[in-house]
Formats: C-alpha cells, sequence, structure tokens
C-alpha cells in the first residue's frame, strides 16, 4: 500500500505562458534558483515540459513551459501551437507574464483571445516593473483586467525579485493538496544532458533569431566526468538542410564558435565546475515532415 503523504502537502502544475522575452527564464531562474530539480525527458518541443520545480514550505510548484503560442504556418507551427494549448489544459494554474514596458503585444494578445476561447483563467504577472513607471503600470494593469481572464494580478520584477515573493507564495497556495511528484535531491547525469541540450538550444536561437526554423534540435552525445572535477560535453546540433548547417556554422565556424562559447560560460556557472563542449552540426533531412519524429515530441502530426 503508497504511503500517505505527509499531512498539507501540495504539489500542482503551474503553466507559464507568455510571448518571447517578457522574462520568462529569468523568472525561472529567480523563483528556482539553481534548484532546477528536473527537466522532462521530452525536453525540446513537447506538449508541457517541466522548466523548473520551486519548493515552497510544503508546496512542489512544477513549472511547465508551453511551445510557444504563435501564429501558426506550417504543419509543424499548428501542431505545436495545439500543443501549448493542451499543455495549459493539464495545468493546474496558468500565469500568463507580460512586459510591462512593452505592454500587449500582438503575441499577448493571441494568448488572453486564446484563455477566453477556451474559456480558462489565468494569474496575470505585469513583469520589469523595474523599467517602467507606475502611472503606466496601473494602466496597463486595468486595461488587461478589463479583459475578464484573470483573477489576481501581479507586479514584479523578475531582474531584481521585486514582487516575486508573494507570487511565489499565493501559486504555492494555489496547487492542490497531495504528494510531491518529483524528488528534492538535484538533478541526476541524464537531466543534466538535457538541460546542457536546452541551453545551446537557447544560444542558437538567441544568436540566429530567425535565421533558423525551430525544427532545429540539439542533443548531448557524450558526458565525461574527469578526476579535476570537470565535464566533457559532446552535442550535435541537427539541422534540415545543408543551407541551415552553413548558418549554424558561419563563416569560418565563427558563428558555432560564439554558441559553443556562450553555451559554455552558462553550463559552468549551471554545473559549478569546468565544461568542455564540443559541438558538431549534422544535417537530417525531411525531420519536419517525419510522423515518427513528432510522437517523439509528444507532438500531434495531423492537426
Ligand atoms: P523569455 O524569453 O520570456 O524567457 O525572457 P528572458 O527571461 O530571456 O528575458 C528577456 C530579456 O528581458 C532579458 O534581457 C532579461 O534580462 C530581461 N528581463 C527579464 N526580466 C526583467 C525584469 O524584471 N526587468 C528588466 N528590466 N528586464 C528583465
Ligand atoms: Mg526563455
Amino acid at each position: 500500500m503508497a504511503e500517505a503523504p505527509p499531512a498539507g502537502r501540495r504539489c500542482g502544475f503551474v503553466a507559464l505562458l507568455g510571448a518571447p522575452n517578457v522574462g520568462k527564464s529569468t523568472l525561472l531562474n529567480t523563483l528556482v534558483g539553481s534548484k532546477v530539480s528536473i527537466v522532462s525527458p521530452k525536453v525540446q518541443t513537447t506538449r508541457s515540459r517541466v522548466l523548473g520545480i520551486c519548493i515552497r514550505g510544503p508546496a512542489q510548484v512544477v513549472f511547465v513551459d508551453t511551445p510557444g503560442i504563435f501564429e501558426p504556418r506550417r504543419r509543424l507551427d499548428r501542431a505545436m501551437v495545439q500543443a501549448a494549448w493542451q499543455g495549459a489544459g493539464d495545468a493546474d494554474l496558468i500565469v500568463l507574464l507580460v512586459d510591462a514596458k512593452l505592454g500587449v503585444d500582438g503575441d499577448t494578445r493571441r494568448i488572453v483571445d486564446g484563455l477566453r476561447k477556451t474559456k480558462r483563467k489565468a494569474v496575470l504577472v505585469l513583469n520589469k516593473i523595474d523599467a517602467v513607471k507606475r502611472t503606466g503600470l496601473l494602466k496597463l494593469a486595468e486595461t488587461l483586467n478589463g479583459e475578464g481572464v484573470f483573477t489576481d494580478i501581479f507586479m514584479i520584477s523578475a531582474l531584481t525579485g521585486d514582487g516575486v515573493d508573494d507570487l511565489a507564495g499565493h501559486l504555492a497556495d494555489g496547487v492542490p493538496e497531495g504528494p510531491w511528484l518529483y524528488p528534492e535531491d538535484q538533478i541526476t547525469d541524464i537531466p543534466m544532458r538535457l538541460l546542457a541540450a536546452e541551453i545551446t538550444r537557447e544560444k542558437l536561437y538567441l544568436q540566429l533569431h530567425q535565421e533558423l526554423p525551430y525544427s532545429a534540435a540539439v542533443e548531448t552525445e557524450s558526458w565525461q566526468e574527469f578526476d579535476d572535477g570537470s565535464v566533457r560535453i559532446g552535442q550535435v546540433v541537427y539541422v534540415q538542410r545543408p543551407s541551415q548547417k552553413a548558418i549554424v556554422l558561419g563563416k569560418g565556424g565563427q558563428r558555432i564558435k560564439a554558441l559553443g562559447a556562450a553555451a559554455r560560460e552558462e553550463l559552468m556557472t549551471l554545473f559549478d565546475r569546468k565544461v568542455h563542449l564540443f559541438i558538431h552540426v549534422k544535417t537530417r533531412e525531411k525531420w519536419a515532415d517525419d510522423p515518427e519524429r513528432y510522437r517523439d515530441l509528444g507532438l500531434e502530426f495531423d492537426v
């Protein structure tokens, strides 16, 4: 018989929605700190991947990301948007993060409309309050409140941490009672590989912006630990076409070098040890049209 959970424990999923650059990653880092306890095996583009886990008193709050909610054009786009809403639907709470400096842009508008259409309520979080005037902030809060899809509004600076504690407390109170779903201890070797791949993928997108489709994937192929505490990480960036490979490599390999340096630096901070990072770029054709890959990623092919 399963052991009864310690009294008063709570655990639940919080879907973190928001347009690119609103500060989702920054908020997670502030909430979770270096305690990124687990990274889902389906880390690349699944319907809901675990971003981080925040333990607060008796509550374990599991933040899940949903692949970007944007305007679907190609088949893969449509599959991802579908998956995103599915992921949000599965969550116990939805948080919509908005850049208070930028206000409501097209992406945010689409998410708000999506919430209304799916009849979901969300916690509104206005971020970057360190960078805006109070009057503008209140106006934005008022406007968004009028949408009728928000249960609460928080104003925070993910960067300075201002207001984040209140938000964390609210979310911790909001997840349902139940046993914790994830171990409390630190990341193991396998999630670390995935985490490492995810970090390189992020650098790839940061440096290449729109030049590369998000069908590009990063895999950590080797992980070797040395006596001096350092680790050698071997990764492969998979792209679909030779032209994309050329983009990732850059002139004389400059792009991949810069990318590797940025990823390496973050990995060293994250793992708190010396990292030797080796990245190769390989072409894997037909990737975006292969139903098998969709299933691997937890996406529906026919949408
Ligand atoms: P994401 O794309 O939603 O994950 O956004 P990021 O967390 O990567 O943040 C995008 C940019 O906004 C970065 O340059 C952050 O440093 C910046 N940023 C995030 N949160 C804040 C904040 O509270 N205040 C300010 N001024 N900048 C922020
Ligand atoms: Mg991010």
